[in-house]
């Protein structure tokens, strides 16, 4: 049984169907007791300040931490830096699959379909195999969705929401615990009073790095009844072809995909204002444009870049944001 990481979401059914622990590199940082360290550490061995916190925490996990036995890297559809952060894996001697989701392909099917061929041959996996073991793996994403609604709801914050979106990219490594652990958030969140708070907003971005601006936002008369991209890593479809689920998880295609299934969300939500979370020296932080162009709510960019609380300029915006949804709200203006 090996721990295989992966540098983004990946067709997690296949490390699991082949016996293989799953492991997102991603939350192995965040959740790690010191992560600023493991940004020092990448920083001594080279890799620029001008680089995202990301992929410097994914470099230590990986190549200092020594957390996982091989690595899929996801060399299209992500990032822009993971083509460098492959190459530094392989010279440390670590043992990479290559995964690309589909970009401009005619046929992103056909492709994404030769890509899982791929990835089953180097894990010992077959199609059959994977669509066996996605029976089990959507019974608990299943549970998910109640999750999402609960949120949606007022039951569930916007912090949990995002906490077990975002893990179940690898089920926190150990897929019956974590189904037991949301069916704890689900019997216990259900017991609460519902959190009626006057204005809904919907958090759209890569992950956070700073998650302690959830309880920031929620300690003001506001609800987070969305949390984009951590939804789309939950693959929220259910499209009995397992393969259509990855072409229509929205996160590594064209930021166009991503606008459509925003403004879909804020009519079924009943948003009233996004924050657009962006990281410092993110590619993605140049889609900012379309989105405002696109969204037809107002949208409060705000930009993170090491891990620990929000800055003081980042809460006076927030706060400012959240009021004038508040006076446009009340006036009937939004
Ligand atoms: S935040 Fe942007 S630059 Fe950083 S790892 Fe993610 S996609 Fe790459």
């Amino acid at each position: 049984m090996k721990k295989i990481g992966f540098t983004t979401t990946i067709p997690v059914e296949f490390v699991l169907a082949g016996g293989n622990i799953p492991v997102d590199l991603n939350n192995v940082f965040v959740c790690n007791s010191n992560p600023n360290q493991l940004i020092d550490e990448a920083q001594n061995d080279g890799l620029p300040r001008n680089c995202c916190s990301w992929i410097k925490g994914l470099y230590s996990v990986a190549v200092k931490e020594k957390a996982v036995d091989e690595i899929i890297s996801v060399t299209n559809g992500d990032c822009s830096n993971t083509h460098a952060l492959t190459e530094l894996y392989s010279a440390n001697n670590i043992i990479v699959h290559p995964f690309a989701y589909p970009y401009e392909e005619k046929d992103p099917y056909s492709a994404l379909k030769q890509q899982m061929i791929n990835l089953g041959k180097a894990l010992n996996v077959t199609l059959d195999m994977v669509y066996d073991y996605s029976k089990i793996t959507d019974k608990v994403r299943d549970k998910l969705k109640i999750v999402d609604k609960m949120t949606v709801d007022g039951y569930v914050t916007g912090f949990e929401n995002h906490l077990y979106l975002v893990s179940s990219t690898d089920f926190n490594s150990d897929l019956d615990k974590f189904s037991k652990d949301v069916d704890y958030l689900i019997e216990t969140a259900s017991k609460r009073n519902i959190d009626n708070k006057y204005v809904r907003v919907g958090c759209i971005g890569v992950p956070t790095i700073n998650p302690a601006m959830y309880d920031f936002i929620e300690s003001k008369n506001c609800k987070i009844v969305f949390n984009e991209v951590q939804r789309q890593f939950s693959i929220p479809s259910r499209n009995p072809d397992y393969i259509m689920r990855y072409i229509e998880y929205t996160y590594p295609y064209g930021v166009m995909d991503r606008i459509n299934d925003i403004k879909e969300q804020i009519k079924i939500r009943k948003i009233d204002g996004i924050i657009h979370y962006v990281q410092s020296f993110c590619y993605r932080q140049i889609q900012d444009i379309l989105i405002k162009k696109h969204l037809g709510v107002p949208v409060l960019t705000i930009e993170g870049d090491s891990p620990g609380d929000i800055d003081g300029r980042t809460k006076i915006r927030i706060d400012s944001f959240i009021e004038m949804l508040e006076i446009k709200k009340k006036k009937g203006i939004l």
